[in-house]
């Protein structure tokens, strides 16, 4: 034993020690976080830039830090990953978007929405009978109405494993996405193999598709991919009316993007939508592309 204790002294590495150690506090933070309520979700709509319709709403999750305010999870959720947190902070998100689903379908508002979900979560045991639990103490907001998203950069070991449990989820009527496409490895692969509706072109190429005449050819192509293989496709990174043009002429007619509205607090949307339709923005688009 005291060798051992000799070697370890000897492999020491103050540099990871302190990063390991901060790692550690910041985890314990975000558990408690976790059980201090400080977690809430925003909400991003998507619509149809046809007529303008709400088609429904992306749950991102914020972390209302007591002293730093309203954070993105890209401050925290390399943190997460890998932790049992994951799939708990995973099961509050899921279950915190049905209940405000269920809120809005009482107020009239029939929204679809989706919520992010790690490959990590995904591929845990039970994961499709926790969903089924979940919709079933939910029973305001319909099972159809629902949508996980899936990042397509996230390395699925085992495809034949998750095809199954996809498989089981959608029995429970839910939908699927993947998310960010076009930035993974097996893209493709996926496209094939995953039981999925809808591919969400990733906003890096939307974003730049005015100015890079390569980006513009890679959402022309998911666009095709998604028509030839009957899945639905949206286009995330709409930040401007032109990339909404654009995307109108290119047969993408879902969108999502600042353009149209940022991620908002769940109070904030029954507003939005009214406002957004008193404003018929997407006319002027529509009007572009027929002239
Ligand atoms: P994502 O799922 O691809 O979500 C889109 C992200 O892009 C959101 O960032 C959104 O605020 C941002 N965004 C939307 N429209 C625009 C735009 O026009 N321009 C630009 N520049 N950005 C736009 P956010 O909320 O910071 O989330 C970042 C990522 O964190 C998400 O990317 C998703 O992968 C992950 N995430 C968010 N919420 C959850 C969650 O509840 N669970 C898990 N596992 N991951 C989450
Ligand atoms: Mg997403
Ligand atoms: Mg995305
Ligand atoms: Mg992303």
């Amino acid at each position: 034993a005291k060798n051992a204790g000799k070697n370890r002294f000897h492999m020491f590495d103050p540099e990871s020690d302190r990063k390991a150690q901060f790692h550690r506090n910041y985890l314990d933070t975000l558990n408690l976080a976790l059980v201090n309520n400080e977690f809430v979700l925003y909400y991003q709509p998507k619509v149809d830039l046809r007529d303008g319709r709400l088609v429904g709403a992306e749950a991102l999750l914020r972390w209302v830090h007591p002293e730093r305010g309203v954070l993105p999870p890209g401050e925290f959720l390399s943190h997460i990953h890998g932790s049992p947190l994951d799939h708990q902070l995973g099961d509050w998100v899921i279950r915190q978007a049905l209940a405000q689903g269920e809120r809005w379908h009482q107020q009239g508002l029939q929204l679809s929405l989706s919520v992010n979900i790690s490959a990590d979560h995904l591929i845990q045991k039970n994961f499709a009978e926790r969903l089924g639990l979940a919709l079933a103490q939910h029973p305001g907001h319909p099972a159809h109405c629902f949508e996980l998203e899936v990042l397509e950069t996230a390395a699925i070991a085992d495809i034949e494993h998750a095809v199954l449990i996809l498989q089981e989820c959608r029995r429970l009527g839910v939908h699927f996405s993947l998310d960010d496409f076009g930035t993974g490895y097996s893209s493709l692969t996926y496209l094939r193999k995953l039981p999925i509706d809808t591919l969400k072109i990733d906003q890096s190429f939307v974003r730049d598709m005015l100015q890079d005449k390569d980006d513009l050819e890679i959402v022309e192509s998911v666009v095709r991919l998604a028509h030839a293989f009957h899945r639905v496709v949206i286009a995330e990174g709409v930040e401007t009316m032109e990339h909404g043009a654009v995307l109108l002429e290119l047969g993408c007619y879902l969108a999502q993007g600042y353009g149209i509205a940022r991620p908002m607090p769940a109070e904030e949307l029954l507003s939005w939508s009214e406002k957004w339709q008193t404003e018929r923005a997407w006319l002027k688009l529509n009007m572009a592309k027929d002239s």
